[in-house]
């Protein structure tokens, strides 16, 4: 019997009565034939209100305490999601990530799935039950309770699926489907019926909130097909249909028929640019200025050196805008007076746009138009980089939605 994962978001559980819709769709793919695993987040709203409660107390409260407290709110909806179950008559088991057991290394609040231990959800499904397993938690070696980061129950049902080899994953949200940039920001954005895993991986990286990065390498390395599709239509909807709606993340590039040169716009507000100035070129010097960056466990995303002038150059790069303030203590505590720099400065209102699609690799030309359409609007470009499927340039944040606009126009994106 073909086994399929499926994994509701925070707005689809957001109520009971979501629950109890939720509940009759997973019935409704049971009753079809399918063994069926859940991997929920917690109802909307709730993992920020926990977590809230610990800042009112401690301003940066202690990790494995922070974990302790976020995971509740997927334990209360695989619960609820139980009993929404068995009040229509299925047989379902609930379990929190420990008790499955998901082990994970143990950083608190970022933690890394390593193994699933798949014996007791088969027996279970064996037995024709439903389980049910939180997302976004784990359990690290000595017993502690660990999470993902936040949307990490992307991460959870994916690294479910692939543990069990099921059929395809379907993630069920609030939007039917990954789209050419956010619609918010572009009213004519169009759904794809298929990303390639590598555009979608761009996508999630660049700032795309579809999917929790870490899901999209899971599903890469497992080869998972995965379906992001919505959770607000009608629960009892054919079958046959709702298996195609959506956007699935395909692993065949020349399969996809619709393969324009530019597959989406994605940006990111979340960004920080830091320059250290005036550092001495020579051996070694990116490494002293990133290395402690790294050890603080900050992920450095954009990196620009100028040519030196006079044995001097400049060092920028990215962080994100979260963990700037820490970036920036690292740097003039431990690395400014070691490597001589002349200063540090830095800027938080900066963001992150980027083109991608896997048919730039066969076409010319696409950094030029980028680099058109911006300039027409006049629009600074502060800095750029390149992948084989993406382009991406860092500008200030007032221009985002504008540059995402134009760029989405330029490339011929919006629904015909
Ligand atoms: N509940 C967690 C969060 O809000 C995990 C998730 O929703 O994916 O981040
Ligand atoms: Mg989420």
């Amino acid at each position: 019997m073909a086994l399929i994962v499926h994994k509701y978001g925070g707005t689809s559980m957001g109520s009971t009565d979501r629950i109890k819709n939720v509940a009759k769709r997973v019935a409704k793919w049971h009753d079809a034939g399918y063994q069926i695993v859940v991997v929920p987040s917690a109802m909307s709203g709730e993992t920020n209100r926990i977590i809230g409660l610990a800042k009112e107390i401690s301003a940066q409260p202690d990790p494995r305490e922070l974990d302790m407290i976020a995971s509740t709110g997927e334990q209360v909806s695989v619960g609820l999601l139980a009993i929404a179950l068995q009040a229509i008559g299925k047989q379902a088991v609930s379990y929190a990530g420990w008790q499955v057991a998901i082990k994970t290394d143990s950083a608190h609040t970022k933690a890394r799935i390593s193994s699933i231990d798949d014996a007791k959800v088969k027996r279970d499904l064996d037995a024709g039950k439903i389980v049910i397993i939180t997302g976004f938690q784990g359990v690290d070696e000595s017993g502690d309770i660990t999470t993902l980061g936040r949307g990490g129950s992307d991460t959870s049902a994916v690294a479910v699926a692939a543990a069990l080899k099921a059929k395809e994953c379907l993630i069920y949200t609030d939007v039917d489907g990954v789209y050419t940039t956010d619609p918010r920001v572009v009213s004519d954005a169009r759904r794809l019926n298929t990303v390639t895993f590598e555009e979608m991986l761009e996508m999630a990286s660049l700032g795309s909130k579809v999917l929790q990065i870490r899901s999209v390498e899971f599903a890469g390395n497992y080869k998972m097909p995965t379906r992001v599709l919505s959770s607000l239509t009608d629960p009892l909807m054919p079958l046959e249909e709702e298996i195609k709606s959506g956007t699935l993340i395909s692993f065949e590039e020349d399969t996809n028929m619709e393969q324009a040169t530019i597959t989406g716009i994605a940006f990111n507000r979340d960004e920080a640019k830091i320059t250290v100035f005036g550092v001495p070129d020579r051996p070694g010097i990116a490494y002293q200025i990133l290395g402690p960056v790294a050890d603080a466990n900050i992920e450095v995303d954009m990196i620009i050196q100028n040519q030196s002038v006079e044995g001097k150059t400049d060092f920028t790069f990215t962080v994100p805008r979260v963990e700037y303030a820490q970036a920036m203590q690292v740097l003039s505590n431990d690395v400014q007076a070691n490597i001589k720099a002349t200063g540090i400065i830095g800027d938080t209102k900066v963001s992150k746009v980027s083109v991608v699609g896997v048919g730039m690799r066969s076409h010319v030309g696409i950094a030029s138009q980028m680099f058109r359409t911006l300039s027409e609007e006049g629009i600074n470009i502060q800095m750029i980089s390149t992948s084989e499927i993406k382009i991406s340039v860092l500008i200030d944040e007032k221009y985002m939605e504008l540059a995402v606009r134009a760029l989405h126009k330029a490339f011929g994106l919006e629904n015909s």
